[in-house]
Formats: structure tokens, sequence, C-alpha cells
């Protein structure tokens, strides 16, 4: 059973509540912190190993020592909570039942950063969640751990939430920042990057919630014990949305020391697949990150078990970076279609793309119109290799990463399973029945 850290008081009555929260030890890290020095808790997070939540797993405490600390220059700490990714829902679950350990974890790394205004940036669908984030925050306010002179530490912070309009790409940090300064919400270039020069052109740190709910196990239980947890430089516990084809969608708290069989086939966990369908892919870390055929899922192309890490989940080198992602887990069994899961994700990114870089504007646009056609019983044996030509054109060639997150979904999709897209194009009155066989296991 994976070692729980961040949920493992999800099951209290009223957690919710600061009273409920603070009985089961709350707040005993930012207590704890308060006591230290900045750079003693910078050291344990750098310690701990905890690496970006969001997706992109960059170590957090790297990020935090990038803050660049002009004199006279006021510094900010931003939550990311515009998880928007498709099959993302973590951060949701968090915020909406465990709000007090977001909350401490503003405190302690505020302070760390020195940021006497913090915010947390929500996704405007997620309508009812700052409502229970701002009922936190008095209940917090009332108890002496914001304001003015903390705990008479001498330290001041204020946590503003502010509401996001409905924008995946504001989930993109600076996007972000520039919607929080109330502007449309279009990605800039980087570098500089926001630890030099973030909201209102001051050094900013934006995390992701689950990351800064990670500062509060690591301060009570010391880096070093919390980099104990996990599998090399996939250290602590990682929250996972499981959805899909499985018996049992939810959130699950795992150490990444399971494999993506256990994951999905243990009742612990997702519970197998319903009605004794057979596995096909699975997206392991939303929808930005390749999908992957059973085969290479649930054992790496060297024929070793694939863990559920940042290491283990690869695309055997063809794609780059981890494809642990921001832990969205979607399970497909056989009778899904990979062609249509493909353009339905295409015309989301058509639609969120905010337009500035054309590769994005127009290649995102001409690879939803290109699938819908093949969809559609329409499509010719080129158009297969079309759109692979204007993936390839779209990556590595816009200003913020919408458009390779639009790309890989497609070039994964044609590398793992070209031979389904060929099968509706030769067939397509059969390709709309299914079945498109079991070539992937
Ligand atoms: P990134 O790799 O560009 O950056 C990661 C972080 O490190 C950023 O905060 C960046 O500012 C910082 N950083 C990197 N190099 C730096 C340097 N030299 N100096 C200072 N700071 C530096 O990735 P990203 O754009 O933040 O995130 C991309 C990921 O987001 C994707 O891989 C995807 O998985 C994920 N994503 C998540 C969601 C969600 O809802 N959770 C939605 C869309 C995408
Ligand atoms: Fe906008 Fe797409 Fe360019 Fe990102 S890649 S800045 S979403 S056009």
């Amino acid at each position: 059973m994976s070692k729980k850290l961040l949920l493992k008081d999800a099951h209290i009555e009223g957690i919710r509540y600061f009273d409920v929260y603070r009985k089961q030890g709350g707040y005993q890290a930012a207590e704890k912190a308060l006591k230290m020095t900045p750079e003693e808790i910078l050291e344990e997070v750098k310690t701990s190993g905890l690496r970006g939540r969001g997706g992109a797993g960059f170590p957090t405490g790297m990020k935090w020592s990038f803050l660049a600390k002009p004199e006279g220059i006021p510094r900010h700490l931003v939550v990311n909570a515009d998880e928007s990714e498709p099959g993302t829902f973590k951060d949701r679950y968090l915020m909406e039942h465990i709000p007090h350990i977001l909350i401490e974890g503003i405190i302690i790394a505020s302070y760390c950063l020195g940021s006497n205004a913090s915010y947390i940036y929500i996704r405007g669908e997620y309508s009812w969640i700052p409502d229970i984030l701002e009922a936190a925050i008095e209940e917090v306010r009332n108890a002496g751990f914001l304001g003015k002179n903390i705990l008479g530490t001498g330290f001041d912070l204020e946590i503003y939430v502010q509401r996001g309009a409905g924008a995946y790409v504001c989930g993109e940090e600076t996007a972000l920042l520039e919607s929080l300064e109330g502007k449309r919400g279009n990605p800039r270039l980087k570098p500089p990057f926001p630890a030099v020069k973030g909201l209102w052109e001051r050094p900013t740190v934006v995390n992701n919630v689950e990351s800064i709910a990670a500062v509060v196990p690591i301060i009570n239980m010391t880096g070093a014990e919390y980099a104990k947890i996990g599998v090399g430089r996939s250290t602590g516990t990682k929250l996972i949305s499981a959805c899909g084809n499985i018996n049992k969608p939810g959130v699950y708290e795992i150490d990444m020391t399971i494999t993506v069989e256990e994951f999905i086939y243990s009742d612990e966990y997702c519970g197998g697949i319903p009605n004794g369908k057979r596995l096909k892919a699975c997206i392991p870390g939303g929808s930005s990150v390749p999908i992957l055929p059973a085969n290479l899922l649930l054992k790496t192309i060297k024929g070793e078990p694939r863990y559920m890490n940042y290491e283990s989940l690869s695309d055997g080198g063809f794609a780059t970076g981890t494809m642990m992602g921001s832990g969205g887990f979607i399970v497909l069994d056989e009778d899904q279609s990979v062609v249509e899961h493909t353009m339905t994700l295409s015309r989301f990114y058509n639609h969120e793309s905010c337009g500035q870089c054309t590769p994005c504007r127009e290649g995102t646009g001409w690879l939803y119109r290109i699938l819908k056609k093949i969809v559609n019983g329409e499509g010719e044996m080129k158009d297969i290799d079309l759109l692979w030509d204007i993936q390839r054109k779209i990556e590595g060639n816009t200003i913020c990463p919408l458009g390779d997150a639009a790309a890989w979904p497609v070039a994964a999709a044609i590398r793992h399973f070209r031979d389904e897209f060929e099968y509706y194009v030769k067939t397509p009155e059969l390709a709309k029945v299914k079945p498109f066989g079991l070539a992937h296991y």
C-alpha cells in the first residue's frame, strides 16, 4: 500500500474546516517553518527532491532558488490552480476536501520566498471552490496565521483568490500572470522567466497546487525523510486522477514505486477494466503527454516493468521529457477508437489556442479538420502523412507548450496506431462500427 502524505486525513469528517484540520496536526509545519530561516526551508525543499506536480516536473527547490531578490522590489508566490488539462482533477480534489493543506503550504512557501502578497489563480469552471478557499483563508486569519506580524514573527502575508474565465491557456504560467494582471491571457516569451520578471514585472514563483501542498509534509518530516519515499529522482508521493475505462475512477495518492499494471488492475487503485475488456492504451499524464499502447505501458522496450514515476513513464525515447505530466491517467479499453480520441483532443487544442503563433493557430485547425475528415470516412492515405508533417511543423516552433501539446498526441497516435488510421481510410464503414483488432496487445 502506498504511503499517504497529502490525503492521509481525507477520510476524516469535517477536515475541510480549520478546527478539525488543526486537531490532526494541521499548521504545525507552519509553526515550525516560521521558526526557521528562509534559507533553512529552501534547503529542506531542495533536499526533498520535490519536482513540480503541475506537469513539467521541474525541481521545486531549484525554482525557488532562481527567484531574483532585487532590493526594494516585492516578490510574489502565485499558486497555479488553473487545472484544465483533460483528464486531470487532482488539485480540484485537494482544494475541495483539504483546502487547509494548500493554505498552510502557501504560508510556508511565502515566508521562504519573501512574498507578502500571494495569489491562488483558479480555473473559472471550478466555480464552487473559491468560496471554500476564501472561507478557509478567513478561518486561518482568525487563528493568527495570516495578516500582519504572523505569530509575532514580524512576517506579514495576505492570500488572494482570483478566478480565471475558462481559458485552458491561462494554465500556462505566463498567460496566467497576464490574466492575473487583468489582461488577455496571452503567453509571454521565456526567458525572462517569472522568477526574474513575473507578476507586474516583479520576481515571481508560480507553483502548482499539489507542489505547494507537498511542502507541508516536507517541513513536518524533513526533506531527507521525504526523499526516502519513492525511487530515484521520483521522490515523495504523487496524486493521480484516474479516469476512462476503469472500475474505480478517482484521485489516488501513490508513492511512485508501483507498476502501471498494479495501478490499473489492483483493487486499491483503478480496480481493473469493466466488463472483462482488454487494455488498449493509456495517456499516463494528462492529454499533453503522448498516448502509449498497452504493450509499451505494461513493459518498457527493454522488457522491464513500467513504473508509475517520472523516469519509467517515457515514450521509449520518442517524446522528450517525462510522461508523468499532470497525473491525469486516462485508460482506453479495446473498444475505444484512438483516431476519434485524437480528433477530440485536436478540436480541444484548436479551440484553446490563443492564436499568437501561426504554427499553433493554423496548424491545430488543420490537424482537427484532417482528423475529422478521416473519422467521417472521407480520408485518403496521404492525409496520414500530411498529419505527421503538420505536427512536426508545430512542435518546437511556438511561444508556449500548447503547440507541442497539440502536436504530440497526433504524433504518438500515428506512431503507435498507424494501422488504425489506415483502417479508417480503407474501410470507413467498418471503422465506424469498430473493431480495430488486437494488434497492440
Ligand atoms: P517548463 O518546463 O517550461 O517550465 C517548468 C517551470 O520551471 C516553470 O515554472 C519555469 O518558469 C521554470 N523554469 C524552467 N527553466 C527555468 C530557468 N532557467 N530559470 C527559472 N525558471 C525556470 O514547463 P511549463 O510550461 O511550466 O509546463 C509544461 C507542462 O505543463 C506540460 O508538460 C504539461 O504536462 C503541463 N500542463 C499541465 C496542466 C494542468 O492542468 N495541470 C495543463 C496544461 C499543461
Ligand atoms: Fe498561443 Fe498556441 Fe502560441 Fe501558445 S503556442 S502562445 S497557445 S498560439
